[in-house]
């Protein structure tokens, strides 16, 4: 099973990724991940990507392409894998495919951008322990305190309100066509990422019924 996942800042599409690899029992693959992990090992392309994201530039498509092209070929990824995270655009699909062959299903998480927004702004994290809160959802017991530690929460720099309007902007922007594309080719399928966590992971499982 080669699935796609699709979903803006902040959609839980991490979330959904996890829970599918261990139910379907195929490899989930984050680029993000993919390009932290090839730096540490110091790899040849590992090294690359560290002199790229030192100078601040963006780690091209060919890089990528390549590292996952070596990363399917692993044995955990014999009876699949969920990519989440990639393609961004349209160009980077079309490499893809030329990678995996025909996907079986691509999976869009959507979301309203305000449920985003409140989502995101809210969030508070530990800074000694790591614990996350939100203000709204899942409060701390004692307002700004961390529960585990008692620390002081604070709230990432990225999570204020334009930041995250602004990265939902750029994701619609670049996604739209990624979105087109895939419907064209009659594998996309649209999932409302509104809800509890283990209904929306229903969503997801019942999309993929047709795909053996
Ligand atoms: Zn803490």
């Amino acid at each position: 099973m080669k699935l796609v996942l699709i979903g803006g800042p902040g959609a839980g599409k991490g979330t959904q990724a996890k829970k599918l690899s261990k139910h379907f029992d195929i490899a989930h693959i984050s680029t993000g991940d993919l390009l932290r992990e090839q730096m540490k090992l110091g790899t040849e392309l590992g090294k690359k990507v560290s002199e790229i994201m030192n100078a601040g530039g963006l780690v091209s498509d060919d890089i990528v392409s390549a590292m996952l092209a070596e990363r399917i070929k692993a044995d955990d990824c014999k009876k699949g894998y969920i990519l989440d995270g990639y393609p961004r655009n349209v160009s980077q699909a079309e490499g893809l495919e030329a990678i995996t062959g025909k996907l079986d299903k691509v999976l869009c998480f959507n979301v309203d951008d305000e449920v985003i927004v409140d989502r995101m702004t809210g969030r508070r994290g530990c800074p000694k322990c790591g614990q996350m809160f939100h203000i709204k959802y899942n409060p701390p017991k004692k307002d700004g305190i961390c529960d585990a530690c008692g620390e002081a929460l604070v709230q990432r720099k990225d999570d204020n309100a334009e930041t995250v309007r602004n990265r939902l902007k750029v994701y619609h922007e670049t996604t739209a066509p990624v979105i087109d594309y895939y419907s064209n080719k009659g594998i996309l399928a649209e999932i409302d990422g509104v809800g509890d966590i283990d209904e929306i992971f229903a969503k997801a499982v019942a999309a993929l019924e047709d795909v053996k």
